[in-house]
């Protein structure tokens, strides 16, 4: 079993990623400097990953962008780091579009340190969290990995840049293995309830948004438009349940461990399309709770549909997405309902 470091891992995605990773054996180090997530995340991930995984689970509290922390995080292992899992950063479009050098700093500047602390103590192989915002307004759906990068805000450029940046690394170094994964729309929960997604704030994306509104939090959803060339007018998107993510990544850790040196780049999602409307019926029909909704115009910079073609993650790594919509739905109502303030026990 390896020794990983997880940059960012309490966040959402990471903190289901460590879970699977601790369930499958592995030594655990996570830098995250709890910007946008709790330590009670980690807390519950180990308990849920079995007796022995509090062992194999330690903890930096520190920024990707300062050095020491990293070297910290490189340093108080039993053994070398083998592999770097990178989510660690900022993901908020209109926050980007307000404070684009926040973004160019965490999420490029912040990568690039990393990437430097990783030749400082000699580990060659990460995975990276990229992100289907890449293709901007896609021009062909499903959408192929061959399809032109073509960001349209800055958290999009900052995700292209780091690709780049990956890019030019495994061009001028032999032996880096390099995974690029662009996730489609992640969403649900662990099934137990116990970790899920906590946004600060005023939810931006529907599934959180929707929860919030089917708990009461919030007195109903706006829909962005009923026009759009889709079935039903609303915008489509490529839901991808957060487990089958964090399988996704496993899959790609051990492709990257046991293959020789490669850089792989990976659309991971699920191939199939849901509308809004869609999401707003299966979530009524779990929960039982009517999800009330008025249509509004468009927000600015969305597409009508972004839906992946997965065909090489499945063929590159043997994986693909098996939890459906109505699962998706179900585990993001069965954390709602169990944390109705997410993390936090303030009122
Ligand atoms: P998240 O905000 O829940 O997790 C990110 C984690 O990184 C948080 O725990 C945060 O505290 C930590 N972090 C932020 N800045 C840091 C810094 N400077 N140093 C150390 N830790 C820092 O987000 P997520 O949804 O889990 O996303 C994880 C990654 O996946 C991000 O890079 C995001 O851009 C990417 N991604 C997310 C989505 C999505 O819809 N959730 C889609 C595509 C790509
Ligand atoms: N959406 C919506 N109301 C909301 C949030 C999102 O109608 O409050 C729509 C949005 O226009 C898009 C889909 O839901 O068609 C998914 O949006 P999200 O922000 O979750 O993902 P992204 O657009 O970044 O893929």
């Amino acid at each position: 079993m390896a020794q990983l470091l997880i940059s960012g891992g309490a966040g959402f995605i990471g903190s289901h990623t460590c879970l699977v990773l601790l369930e499958a054996g592995h030594h655990l180090m996570v830098i995250d400097n709890y910007h946008n997530s709790s330590p009670e995340a980690l807390r519950r991930v180990a308990n849920l990953a079995g007796p022995d995984a509090a062992n194999r689970l330690n903890i930096v509290e520190g920024d990707i962008r300062n050095s020491d922390d990293l070297d910290r995080a490189f340093s108080n292992n039993k053994q070398d780091i083998e592999a770097v899992v990178h989510f660690a950063g900022l993901k908020a479009v209109g926050e980007s579009v307000q404070q684009p050098l926040l973004y160019w700093d965490v999420n490029v500047v912040g990568s690039c340190c990393l990437l430097q602390a990783m030749q400082r103590h000699r580990c060659r192989t990460i995975v990276f969290s990229s992100s289907a915002t890449l293709y901007g307004y896609p021009t062909q759906v499903p959408i192929p990995e061959s399809a032109a990068v073509q960001p349209i805000n800055p958290y999009g450029h900052s995700k292209a840049a780091v690709e780049q940046m990956l890019m030019d690394l495994s061009a001028s170094e032999p032996g880096w293995r390099i995974a690029r994964l662009r996730y489609f729309n992640p969403v649900g929960a662990h099934c137990s309830g116990k970790i899920g997604e906590d946004p600060r704030g005023i939810p931006n994306n529907l599934f959180p948004f929707v929860t919030q509104v089917a708990i009461g939090r919030r007195q109903e959803l706006q829909v962005f438009g009923n026009d759009w060339p889709t079935p039903d007018g609303s915008g489509v998107r490529d839901y991808i349940h957060v487990m089958d993510l964090a399988e996704g990544h496993q899959a790609a850790l051990d492709v990257l461990l046991q293959e020789d040196p490669q850089l792989l780049t990976l659309n991971l999602g699920s191939g199939t399309g849901h509308s809004v409307l869609d999401v707003v019926k299966a979530f009524e029909a779990v929960s039982g709770r009517s999800v009330p909704y008025t249509v509004q115009n468009r927000r600015p910079g969305d597409a009508a549909c972004t839906v992946a073609d997965p065909s090489q993650a499945a063929a590159r790594l043997n994986w693909s997405t098996h939890r459906s919509l109505l699962e998706m739905c179900q585990d993001a109502w069965t954390w709602q309902q169990n944390n109705p303030k997410g993390y936090s026990t303030l009122d």
